[in-house]
C-alpha cells in the first residue's frame, strides 16, 4: 500500500493519497487546499487517481477538490448527507473571512459500510456523524488502519459547534464505530498526528467518563 499524508492550508488539514502499488491506482481523500502540492505528491507516487473521497464537506477538507477533478477527470464521492454543506462552501468560507472558488459536484454517494475497491485495497466506509452531517471514516482492515476524518483525533475529538454538530451523536459514532476496531489499528486523522485506537481508548480525555471506555 502507498499512503502519503500532506498537511495543507491555513487549517493544517491532513489530505491522504492512498493507493495499491501493484495495480498502480489510488484515491485522494479530503484534498483540502494546495492542489498543486497534492498533485505533485500524487505524481511522485506514480499512482493513477480513480476517485476523490470526502470524509465530510467542511471547507478545510474540500478546497482543492474542483482543481483536482479537472486534472484527474475522476468522480467525487461522499455520503449523501454532505450534499447541502458542500453547496454551502462559499458561505462557510465567508463566515471565516475567506473566499471559496468553484464548488465541486458530488458524482456519487457512499453509504454506511460500503466497500470502495482501489486496486486490491478495500476501504470500508464507517458512518460517523456528530462533527458534521454525513461524516464518514474509511477503514482498511487488511492494513490495520482507519482514516478518522474529524471524528477522532490524537487526544481529542471533533468540534460540535458547527451546523449539524452534536456531541451526543459524535460520542455514539466514536464509541460504536471507531473504538470497536482493534486496539492496534492506526488512526490517521483530519488534523494532527497519527495515533492508534488503543492509545485513544486509554488516554483520550474526551472519551473518559462517558461510559465509552
Ligand atoms: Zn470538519
Ligand atoms: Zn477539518
Amino acid at each position: 500500500m502507498i499512503l502519503e499524508m500532506l498537511t495543507v492550508g491555513p487549517f493544517q488539514e491532513n489530505c491522504y493519497v492512498i493507493g495499491d502499488e501493484d495495480s498502480g491506482v489510488g484515491v485522494v481523500v479530503d484534498p483540502g487546499d494546495e492542489a498543486a502540492r497534492i498533485s505533485l505528491a500524487v505524481e511522485q507516487t506514480g499512482l493513477e487517481i480513480e476517485k476523490i473521497l470526502l470524509t465530510h464537506a467542511h471547507i478545510d477538507h474540500i478546497g482543492a477538490v474542483a482543481t483536482l477533478v479537472q486534472e484527474y477527470s475522476c468522480p467525487v464521492l461522499a455520503h449523501h448527507e454532505t450534499g447541502p454543506m458542500l453547496q454551502q462552501a462559499p458561505t462557510q468560507a465567508m463566515m471565516m473571512g475567506m473566499r471559496f472558488g468553484r464548488v465541486p459536484n458530488l458524482d456519487g454517494h457512499i453509504e454506511d459500510e460500503e466497500v470502495i475497491e482501489v486496486g486490491a485495497l478495500r476501504l470500508k466506509s464507517l458512518y460517523t456523524p456528530g462533527h458534521a452531517p454525513g461524516h464518514l471514516a474509511f477503514y482498511i482492515e487488511d492494513e490495520g488502519l482507519v482514516l478518522s476524518g474529524d471524528a477522532l483525533f490524537s487526544g481529542s475529538v471533533g468540534r460540535v459547534d458547527l451546523p449539524g454538530g452534536s456531541m451526543e451523536v459524535l460520542m455514539r459514532s466514536i464509541g460504536e464505530r471507531l473504538l470497536t476496531l482493534p486496539d492496534e489499528t492506526r488512526v490517521y486523522s483530519g488534523h494532527g498526528p497519527r495515533t492508534t485506537i488503543g492509545e485513544e481508548r486509554a488516554h483520550n480525555p474526551f472519551l473518559m467518563g462517558g461510559g465509552l471506555v
